[in-house]
C-alpha cells in the first residue's frame, strides 16, 4: 500500500515465525520512507540486547537505528509527533497497550509499520499480534525454511528446556520449522535427536 490521497493513515503488520524475514521487511519499508524523504521513527523493545540496543538488526545484518522502550506508554513518551513512519519490531514483547497506540496514530495519520512473532514456542498466538492483525490495514505473513526438512516453515521451534514465555536468543536456542517437523513437547524433541543419533551410529557401524 504506497498511495494514499491526503494524510490517510494505516497499519501495516508483518508477522511470522522467527528467521522468517520480518526484520528485513520492516527495514526494507523503512529505508524507502527514508528515501522518501518522510521522517522515520523506530521502535523495539529493550529486552532483547542479543545484538545493538540502538538498532534493529536482522539475522542477515541489515541494519536500522531504533529506540529501546518497554512498553507502548514508553514508546508513546519517545514519539515525535512530526514522524510521518512509525516502525515497531518485536512487537509481541510491547504489550496490550500497542493496539489502542497503533490505532490512535493511524488515526492521526502515521503510517505504522509493526513486526512481530504471530505465535509463540508452543505454537499459541503471541498476544497483541492477533489483536494488532484485527485493526491492521494490511498484512503480510512471511514464512522460514524448515531446519528438518526444508518446507515453508511456519512455527519458532525452542531447542532449549524453558516453561518462561520469553526466552531471549537465536540461533542454538531456536530455530524455524514447518508445521510437521514443529514439536512443541520437548521431551518428544529429545526423542527425535536419540534416535537421529542412533539410525546414525547404525549407519556408522555398517
Ligand atoms: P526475523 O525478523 O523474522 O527473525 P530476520 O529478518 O532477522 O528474520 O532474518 C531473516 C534472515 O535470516 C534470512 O534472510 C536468512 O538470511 C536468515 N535465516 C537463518 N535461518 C533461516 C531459516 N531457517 N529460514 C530462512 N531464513 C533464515
Ligand atoms: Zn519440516
Amino acid at each position: 500500500m504506497n498511495f494514499t490521497k491526503g494524510n490517510i493513515g494505516w497499519i501495516e503488520v508483518v508477522c511470522g515465525p522467527m528467521f522468517s524475514g520480518k526484520s528485513e521487511e520492516l527495514i526494507r519499508r523503512l529505508r524507502r520512507a527514508e528515501i522518501a524523504r518522510q521522517r522515520v521513527q523506530v521502535f523495539k523493545p529493550g529486552l532483547d540486547q542479543r545484538y545493538a540496543d540502538d538498532q534493529i538488526i536482522s539475522h542477515s545484518d541489515f541494519k536500522i537505528a531504533s529506540i529501546c522502550v518497554k512498553d507502548a506508554a514508553d514508546m508513546e513518551a519517545h514519539l515525535d509527533l512530526r514522524s510521518e513512519v512509525i516502525g515497531v519490531d518485536e512487537a509481541q514483547f510491547l504489550g496490550n497497550g500497542m493496539i489502542d497506540l497503533a490505532v490512535r496514530l493511524a488515526d492521526m495519520g502515521k503510517r505504522v509499520i509493526i513486526a512481530g512473532l504471530d505465535t509463540d514456542y508452543l505454537g499459541r498466538p503471541f498476544h497483541p499480534m492477533p489483536e494488532l492483525l484485527a485493526v491492521a490495514d494490511e498484512i503480510q505473513k512471511t514464512l522460514a525454511i524448515c531446519m528438518q526438512c526444508g518446507n515453508p516453515a511456519k512455527h519458532t521451534q525452542r531447542l532449549v528446556e524453558s516453561q518462561e514465555l520469553v526466552v531471549v536468543g537465536a540461533a542454538g536456542m531456536y530455530e524455524a520449522r514447518c508445521r510437521r517437523c514443529f514439536e512443541p513437547n520437548l521431551a518428544n524433541l529429545q526423542k527425535q535427536r536419540d534416535s537421529a543419533t542412533a539410525a546414525l551410529g547404525r549407519v556408522a557401524v555398517k
